[in-house]
């Protein structure tokens, strides 16, 4: 470390603080560091600069209406993902028995029905929604996921009342630390979208979020995890289980054993189990 690279973290903590540019390590063509230092400043700088920090870290996060923001956003078209496991598919890469990533999988989902893939705008809204519990994001996405699955025909068929829409859960441990149920939030709209109850009939053990545990292991982490709650029925019922990512696939498939009462090793449905169950994500990671 140089002496003026030595100065210039220094005076990153300075306080009050000079506006970042002003700190900008400007590197010349040597590879030397040469920092800008901040003119002297008059007092109106000097608020104005104070007011927009007050801004960032005060009154942040002030976002974009969710209809404002999505105005422009149009959910993927049934034929660009894999109706089985929601992945993006190439042209004729569908089979009847799901794509090239999912056919020999064993998967509770009838359907996967989802608004796109998690990446650009589409995942910037999912952290909206999840870190910074902006709600009206979620009943966004949410109402435009209902509209997509009445697109795909899950009414079809159904006597009034045969539809019960389901969130996957969060331990509750999970939702005092987040501060919000998203994927519950998103559930509530698919419901208003199809005019379908949502139900509460999982619980889920704690464990440590799939985030942190690697690919290959995380049909482990979340296996036997959620289940039918006591009282819970949904026999006789369609439900869709909404979430807002699905990566492998794990947690969906365990939530959905839970939909169907099978218990830990069952192969069949349980008494008290769904009829069918469609999946519903807002966004799929792709494949790499
Ligand atoms: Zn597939």
């Amino acid at each position: 470390m140089t002496q003026r690279e030595r100065e210039v973290r220094q005076q990153r903590f300075q306080w009050p603080p000079a506006p970042l540019v002003e700190q900008a390590l400007v590197r010349s063509a040597d590879e030397s560091a040469t920092v800008t230092i901040a003119p002297p400043r008059g007092a109106r700088e000097y608020v104005r600069d104070l007011w927009a920090h007050f801004e960032r870290l005060v009154l942040a996060p002030t976002v974009m209406p969710a209809g404002q923001a999505m105005a422009q956003y149009e959910a993927d078209a049934p034929g660009l993902y894999c109706e089985r496991c929601g992945g993006t598919i190439g042209p004729f890469e569908q089979r009847e028995f799901g794509c090239g990533a999912c056919h020999d999988q064993r998967l509770r989902c009838e359907r996967m029905v989802r608004l796109g893939a998690y990446e650009g705008e589409l995942a910037q809204w999912v952290g909206v929604l999840k870190f910074q519990r902006v709600r009206p994001y979620g009943v966004e996405l949410g109402r435009r996921l209902g509209a997509a699955l009445r697109e795909a025909g899950v009414l079809e068929g159904l006597p009034p009342g045969g539809l019960v829409v389901q969130a996957v859960p969060m331990s509750r441990r999970r939702r005092m630390g987040r501060g919000i149920e998203h994927a519950q939030v998103i559930a509530k709209a698919v419901g208003a979208a199809l005019g379908a109850p949502v139900a509460r009939g999982l619980w889920r053990a704690h464990r440590p979020s799939q985030l942190d545990v690697p690919a290959g292991q995380r049909e482990a982490n979340v296996r036997g995890t959620i289940g039918l709650r006591r009282n819970a029925c949904f026999s006789g019922q369609r439900v869709v289980l909404v979430d807002d990512v699905r990566t492998t696939g794990a947690t969906i498939e365990a939530a959905a054993r839970g939909v169907l009462d099978m218990k830990r090793g069952a192969r069949v449905a349980g008494p008290r189990g769904a009829d069918s169950v469609w999946g519903a994500v807002v966004s799929v990671t792709p494949r790499d």
